[in-house]
Parts: structure tokens; sequence; C-alpha cells
């Protein structure tokens, strides 16, 4: 049985961004990962964009970790040679009703601290996206777009450059609790189980972080720590036309259908959001709704332009009938399990937001181990 310091479970953006922030002061960290690299679910299953933070409601973890991660991000990228690209955001209104509520996102927006941000009218908007269609639109200098395979790549290099250990094909699958912190068994490739013991456990198990949640014996109903699968399908655009990311107005589960870039600047549409029982990455939906949605912001569209690409699944905590569940990060010692530290629902701005969720809970372990 080997003993060790802190144990991460899940080599997503978020072990990996945790790991990193660790390993400057802490030895001994070992992250747990039940695929054979990092960075094989929801990590490499998103939209890729550096968020600003106009989207969270002031004072919650989203907005405040998505604000202090942005500027991280974009240090890290800059000093690390990490593919990205500052291209800034419209976030455009087609309709009446929805100016009203770009006020609101304005204003909300600069109340989580959002720079830069302007009203564009619909010349404004023509003369940086000619194709664009809109009433008004938010003009958001800060967002962005980053290569999160490379990001990932960074934390994992540097994280092992300084001794913490990344186990592939190792899935946790049994936790108890033991006067010195947890044991812990693990299911190897070949089916075979090895049990570990750990000071400190970090669960950031992504879409199965309330299921570690409950291996600790937390009742995760009783918790709120329940999570809800929301898928997000994605269709890709063969034409190469636009510079900026567009946005509808938000939706009550996404963002809404966005035109997203990557780095080569080819266009992806998405994602939409619809709950489901399993997890299984098909796109579905009918591509008739994605244009639907697409041409009110970029009549230009035609429907056989578009492509089946790919999907992703958000870790939700909130229900269909929530409105809002921020992030849970939360340290266990008043449930009686001292040295685990839960995550969970890490959904959007989890990407934007990995740095700085790193650092925060970083300063949860240097509490555990000041009370130690
Ligand atoms: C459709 C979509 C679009 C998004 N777009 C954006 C965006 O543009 N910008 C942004 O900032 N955020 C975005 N996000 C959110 C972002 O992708 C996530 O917040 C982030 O990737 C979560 O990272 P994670 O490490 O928590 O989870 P994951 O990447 O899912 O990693 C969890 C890891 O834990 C491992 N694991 C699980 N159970 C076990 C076990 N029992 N034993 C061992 N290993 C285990 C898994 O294999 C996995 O590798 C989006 C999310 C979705 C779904």
């Amino acid at each position: 049985m080997t003993d060790i310091n802190i144990t991460i479970i899940g080599a997503g953006v978020i072990g990996l961004a945790i790991a990193w922030e660790l390993s400057r002061k802490y030895e001994n960290i070992v992250i747990v990962e039940r695929h054979n690299s990092f960075g094989q679910e929801t990590s490499s299953r998103n939209s890729e964009v550096i968020h600003s933070g106009i989207h969270y409601p002031p004072g919650s973890l989203k907005a405040n970790l998505c604000v202090e991660g942005r500027g991280m991000l974009y240090d890290i990228c800059k000093n690390n040679g990490v593919g990205h690209e500052r291209v800034g955001k419209l976030l455009v209104a087609t309709s009446e009703e929805e100016i009203d509520l770009l006020e609101t996102l304005k204003k909300q927006g600069e109340e989580n601290g959002v720079e830069g941000l302007l009203f564009y009218e619909p010349a404004d908007i023509k003369r940086i996206e000619p194709a664009v269609n809109a009433k008004l639109a938010i003009y958001s200098p800060d967002s962005g777009i980053i290569d999160s395979h490379n990001l990932m790549s960074y934390f994992a290099h540097v994280a092992e450059s300084r001794d913490a250990l990344i186990v592939y094909n190792s899935e946790v699958i049994d936790i108890a609790r033991k006067n010195y912190g947890f044991e812990f068994k693990v299911k190897g490739l070949d089916k075979t189980i090895d049990k570990f013991t750990t000071k400190i456990l970090i669960n950031s198990a992504g879409l199965c972080s309330d299921k570690i949640a409950g291996m600790c014996g937390i009742d995760i109903d009783e918790a709120g720590y329940r999570l809800h699968l929301c898928k997000g399908e994605y269709f890709s655009w063969n034409k190469k036309i636009l510079n900026h990311l567009i946005y509808p107005v938000p939706h009550k589960f996404s963002l809404g259908i966005h035109a997203g870039l990557d780095l080569n600047h080819d266009i992806k549409f998405g994602p939409n959001a619809y709950f489901v029982d399993e997890i299984d990455y098909q796109v579905n939906t009918e591509k008739e709704k994605f244009y639907n949605s697409i041409k009110k912001y970029l009549p230009v569209i035609k429907l056989d332009e578009l492509s089946p690409a790919m999907s992703g699944i958000r870790p939700k905590l909130q229900t269909e009938e929530e409105d809002f569940r921020d992030f849970i990060i939360c340290p266990e010692s008043e449930r009686d399990l001292p040295g685990l530290i839960n995550l969970i629902g890490i959904e959007s701005p989890g990407l934007t937001a990995a740095p700085a969720l790193a650092l925060y809970v970083a300063k949860m372990i240097d509490s555990i181990y000041s009370n130690l």
C-alpha cells in the first residue's frame, strides 16, 4: 500500500491546474485518471473560449474565478507559448426584447469587474463583422480562444517536472475514511485492484464527481451534490468569414448557440443544451434547429453548409426547475471528512477559471496543513 500526501482524482483541466499550483510547494502529489491520457472528457469537448465574465451573478464563484482566471490564463499563455488569441466577442440582440437583456448583462459584467465593454450599434457591428445582423451588441474585447489541449499539456508537464505523478488507466472505485486521511481502491487496465492511502483527497472527477463524493460517505441528495448531465452539440460551418466570437443572448441552461472560432478561425456553432440520462457523444439534433437559431444573427448561412461536429456534456448541479447553481468547491471537515475537498458542478466557465480555481483550492490546502 502506497502512502500519498495529496491525491487528485481526475486529469481534466481542473485536476491538472490544481496539480500545477500545488506542486510549487507540496511534495508527493498523485493524479489518478481512469483514461490513458489527460483531458479525454469535458476538458476536450467544449468551446475553448476564454470568457470575460459577463454571464455570471456578481459575487458568485463562477464570476470571481472567471474574471481572475481569465487574466491568469492570458499571462500563462503569453509566457509559455500556449496557443490563444484575444479575438473579442459580440453579444448580439436580434429583437427589441433582447436589447433590455443586453443592458442587464452589460451592468452585470461591469459589476463583475469586466473592463472595456461597449455597446455597438448596427453600423459598428457591420464595420467589424459585415455578415452579422443585430439590433445592438455588447462588444467584449477581452474574450478570447485557447488551445485547451496545449494548456492541459503545459499544466501536466510543469506538474510532472516538479515530481507530481499522473497515473493513467486507473479508476477510483472505493474510498474509506481512516483516522490518517483516506484509503482508496483503484482498478487498473487488467482489472487488478490496488489500495492507496492519502492524507488529502481532492475530488475533481468532473462528470463523476458526485459519485466520488458518494463513495466518501456523503449523501449527495441531502448535500445538493447530485449532478444532472446536460448535453451540448456543435455543428461546423465550411466558411471562414468571422473574426470575432458571436454570441446570442443566453438561454437558461447555456450561453446559447454561438459562433465559435478555433485558432485557424474555422467556425463551429453550438452548444445547444438538453438533459440526458447517459454519457453519449453522438450528435443527435437535426441541423434545422441549429440553422433556425443561427440565421437570426447570421442570415448568410445556408442549411446545407452545416455538418455535425462534436458534443460535450455539462456536469450541471442545476435541475430544469432551478435558475442558477454555483460551483461547489468545498473542504468537507464539517462533514467529518477533514482532508477531502469536493469540486462539483464545474461546468462553464471552468476552463477559463482553472488557474484561479487552483489557487483557491491551494489556499484551502494551506489552511488544512496549518491545522494539522
Ligand atoms: C459543451 C461545453 C462547452 C464548454 N465551453 C466552455 C468554454 O468555452 N469556456 C470555458 O471556460 N468552459 C467551458 N466549458 C466548461 C469546461 O469545459 C469545464 O468546466 C472543464 O473542462 C471541467 O474540467 P474538469 O477537469 O472538472 O472535468 P473533466 O475534463 O471531465 O475531467 C475529469 C476527469 O476525471 C476523470 N475521472 C472521473 N471519474 C474518475 C474515477 N472514478 N477515477 C479516475 N478518474 C476519474 C475523468 O476521466 C476525467 O478525465 C464547457 C463545457 C461544455 C460541456
